[in-house]
């Protein structure tokens, strides 16, 4: 499929770096937003463009959703310590691309409701988030030979620390994918055909397809925090990505001796929803091996404690990769999704 592409001219954001220059630079991009406080004001959205002559370009994001963390630990890190001399290419790091999201602590923005991650391709002349995923996949993705964006369960859900990668159905950009996937190094990753709520071609990743770039997704554990365990997988992911794609030197690729488990997300019976309101007991763990047919979980109503509670059951076997984190659950929720061999 012949790539879609965006015109960067309609964007109204304006980046504050020089895509092009070498060396380290940081600033903001500018998304002027007129309000009642600031009449003439615009939303700082962080960015940091290393360079080093010619090269591929890697594209790493966070914050998609504001209120997923761990990479945003890992691109602070990263952004403070990668220097250009070390680098051949290009390395543009948006470690907070719903800016207003992430200052609030929240997967949406408190601006416009808007979700990014399912506002791609965006909307040059829409609202605030609409506007970032315009600039993103108008400006930033079209730069990049490949894309990282960085996920996490966020406050709501915890996942074991995957890697992961939708398939496109184009063999050559799944096979980018795939090595990516694998150089990243996750002792867990997973392979998805998309679908179930997970936000089909309104994603960046989605994004990227459209345009034929490889992207590598992450959930890197969630729960509204960051753990030492995830955040030591994403940053030697980080860099192994670009060793493997020869902008750090091949000498960084530290992948570990046991190679990654790779699972699949299959389809809608490798999730598991509540079928109640109430108050709900996780009967698995994280990491667990589960069988078809087995109790993933009870539903209770405290407000009626006589009541039977509901049972819930996994539909196939397979890992649980993610597990719902509040107590308190409404009919719909995801209370786990599982990956399979
Ligand atoms: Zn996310």
């Amino acid at each position: 499929m012949a790539p879609t592409k965006l015109d960067p001219s309609r964007s109204r954001l304006v980046a504050e770096v020089d895509f092009e220059a070498d060396g380290k630079q940081t600033g903001f991009v500018r998304l002027f937003h007129s309000v009642h406080s600031s009449a003439y004001g615009f939303i700082p959205i962080p960015i940091v463009v290393i360079r080093n002559g010619r090269g591929p370009t890697a594209l790493f994001t966070s914050g998609n959703h504001g209120d997923e963390y761990e990479g945003q630990v890992a691109l602070c890190n990263l952004a403070r310590t990668l220097e250009a001399a070390e680098i051949k290419g290009r390395v543009i790091i948006l470690p907070m691309a719903n800016f207003p999201a992430g200052m609030a602590g929240m997967r949406t923005s408190p601006i416009d409701g808007g979700n990014l991650n399912r506002s791609f391709p965006g909307n040059p002349d829409g609202t605030v988030t609409q506007q970032i995923a315009y600039w993103i996949e108008s400006t930033l993705l079209p730069k990049a030979d490949f894309v990282c964006d960085l996920h996490s369960g966020g406050s709501s859900l915890m996942y074991v620390p995957c890697a992961l990668m939708k398939l496109s159905g184009d063999a050559k950009r799944d096979k980018k994918q795939s090595d990516l996937l694998k150089a990243f190094g996750s002792p867990l990753a997973y392979v998805t055909p998309g679908g179930n709520g997970t936000g089909s071609d309104h994603t960046l990743s989605g994004g990227a397809e459209r345009l034929g770039i490889p992207a590598l997704g992450t959930e890197l554990g969630g729960s509204g925090t960051v753990t030492p365990a995830a955040l030591k997988i994403v940053e030697r992911g980080l860099r192994n990505v670009l060793a493997h794609a020869g902008i750090l030197p091949a000498s960084e690729l530290a992948i570990p001796k046991k190679p990654t488990h790779i699972v699949t997300v299959r389809g809608a019976d490798h999730f598991v929803y509540s079928g109640e309101s109430g108050v709900w007991e996780p009967l698995v763990e994280l990491g667990d091996s589960v069988k078809a047919g087995q109790p993933a979980a009870r539903i209770y109503t405290p407000e009626t404690p006589w009541a039977k509670p509901t049972v819930m059951r996994f539909e196939a076997a397979g890992i649980v990769l993610c597990k719902r984190i509040p107590g308190r659950t409404t009919r719909g929720d995801c209370l786990f999704h599982l990956g399979s061999d």
